[in-house]
Formats: C-alpha cells, sequence, structure tokens
C-alpha cells in the first residue's frame, strides 16, 4: 500500500477485548492502528506482535484518557507521523458496579472520568485534525446499560447513556465538513469486564438474550468496521446483543 492510501486509526483501550479485537481488525481493513491503554504493557506488546503477525502494523503507548494533556500529546505525536487520522474508535472503559446508596463518590467519578471525559478527551483532540482534513469518522463504545440504565451500574449507565448523547450531537456538528460519528453499544461480550459474571448470574443473563449466548469482541469489532467504512451513516447507534434489548 502506497504512503499515501495508507489509512491511520486511533484507538483508545486497545489492549484487551474489544479494544484488542478492533486493532486486530482494522489492521485486516488496511489500516495503520496507533492504540492506548492504561496499565497493561504485557497486553500491548502482544497486540502489537499479533499484528506484525498479519503483515500490519500498530503502535501502542501508555496514555491513560483521563488525562487530557497526555491525550493531547499522543494524538500530536500520531498527526505528526502520520500526516493525519482517518478514523477513532474510543473502547477504553471501566466498571465499579455499586447500588446508588453504596456508591462511593471515587466509583462515581472514576466511571465518568474514564468512559465519558476519556471519550471527551480523545474525541476532542482527535477531531480538531478531521476538520482540517475534511476528512473522518468517529465510533464510540456505549453498552446496552447506556440504551436501557441497569440496576447497580448508575454511574456506568450515565457515562454509557452520556456517550450517545455527545456522539449524536457530534454527528449533528461535523456532519457537514464529511465528518461522521456513530455509536456502537454492545450487549454482554466475553472479555475481562464481565469475567465476573457466572453461575446464576450468567444463567439469568443468558435467559434474557435473545441468541442465548454472550457475544465475542470479534462481533463487536465487526460492528465498529462497519460503521468507519458506512459512509452515508452518521448518528447511528448500533445494538450488538444478540437481541438483549428486544
Ligand atoms: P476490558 O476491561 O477487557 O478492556 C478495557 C481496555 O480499556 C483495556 O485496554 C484497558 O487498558 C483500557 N483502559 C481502561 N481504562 C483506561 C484509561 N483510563 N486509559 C486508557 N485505557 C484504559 O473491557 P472491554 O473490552 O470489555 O470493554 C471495552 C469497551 O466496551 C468499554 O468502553 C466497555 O464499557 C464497553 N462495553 C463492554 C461490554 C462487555 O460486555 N464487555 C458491554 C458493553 C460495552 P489496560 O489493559 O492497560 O488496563
Amino acid at each position: 500500500m502506497s504512503e499515501d492510501s495508507r489509512r491511520i486509526a486511533l484507538v483508545s483501550g486497545g489492549s484487551r477485548g474489544i479494544g484488542r479485537a478492533v486493532v486486530l481488525q482494522l489492521v485486516r481493513d488496511g489500516f495503520e492502528v496507533a492504540f492506548c491503554y492504561r496499565s497493561n504493557e504485557e497486553a500491548a506488546r502482544q497486540v502489537e506482535k499479533e499484528v506484525a503477525g498479519l503483515g500490519g502494523r500498530a503502535t501502542a503507548r501508555r496514555v491513560d484518557v483521563t488525562d487530557a494533556q497526555a491525550v493531547k500529546d499522543w494524538v500530536a505525536s500520531v498527526e505528526k507521523e502520520h500526516g493525519g487520522i482517518d478514523a477513532v474508535v474510543t473502547s477504553a472503559g471501566i466498571l465499579r458496579d455499586r447500588p446508588l446508596v453504596l456508591m462511593g463518590d471515587e466509583d462515581w467519578s472514576a466511571v465518568i472520568d474514564t468512559n465519558l471525559t476519556g471519550t471527551y478527551n480523545v474525541c476532542r483532540a482527535a477531531v480538531f485534525g478531521m476538520l482540517k482534513r475534511r476528512r473522518g469518522c468517529v465510533v464510540n463504545l456505549s453498552s446496552a446499560s447506556g440504551v436501557k440504565g441497569t440496576g447497580g451500574q448508575t454511574n456506568y449507565s450515565a457515562s454509557k447513556a452520556g456517550i450517545i448523547g455527545f456522539t449524536n450531537a457530534l454527528a449533528k456538528e461535523v456532519g457537514k465538513y464529511g465528518i461522521r460519528a456513530n455509536t456502537v453499544a454492545p450487549g454482554l461480550i466475553e472479555t475481562e469486564m464481565v469475567v465476573d459474571l457466572s453461575g446464576k448470574a450468567l444463567e439469568r443473563a443468558l435467559t434474557v438474550i435473545s441468541l442465548g449466548r454472550l457475544g465475542t469482541a470479534d462481533e463487536v469489532a465487526g460492528a465498529v468496521s462497519y460503521l468507519v467504512g458506512a459512509q452515508y451513516v452518521t448518528g447511528a447507534v448500533l445494538q450488538i446483543d444478540g437481541g438483549l434489548m428486544v
């Protein structure tokens, strides 16, 4: 692929789970990928190696998405190296589940800061360059919890509902400049984030999923890949949940 035709994607939280699957899928789609992680360096280096095994290139950098300056520096260095960013996918996210009456202020802030403000920080830093180049797209990871609300997850549901509002507003704001913004709202996906779900809780969850199984990170990555390529889709919320919300 020539230097001019190479497309660049930026992925937050690309070291594990859905973000990792997105990195690998976008590389298969012909992107060179810059991704960030918070602390798990070993997992990040492993993703770089897997990408090299596919004949592609992905570069990991330790960047906490809650740190606006670190995100700005990361985005600026990717833009400087590659000349611009064609696609942004925000997958960095955490859970701190508790009933509201037991929720600590720190549980609330950590989830809002990482999931919602982290998404803002990445988009705020990357969209400016897209506006200048009059092209690009954003795919933000929300959740079924953000569409419907889930008991025990007021912090998480608020952050994920916020991401839907944020992304739809962004789609309206930047569409006239040729930039698209969409949301993916996964249901229950088999990653380390839901590793604690087992036994009765898992059985209960499966009864409300029409397809009767958890989803895979690759299935979510396929949806992200679709939205990155779908030139006439913007402001969409694509539910990848096996019928959880039917
Ligand atoms: P994982 O816990 O498997 O992976 C989370 C990723 O985010 C890791 O790469 C982690 O880095 C990174 N990360 C976390 N906090 C930060 C931070 N402050 N700065 C930079 N990177 C960070 O999560 P999933 O893959 O399961 O989830 C990915 C996204 O999808 C999240 O936004 C989640 O809310 C959403 N989602 C997940 C669902 C599921 O069932 N799994 C369902 C619906 C939505 P590190 O490896 O260094 O820790």
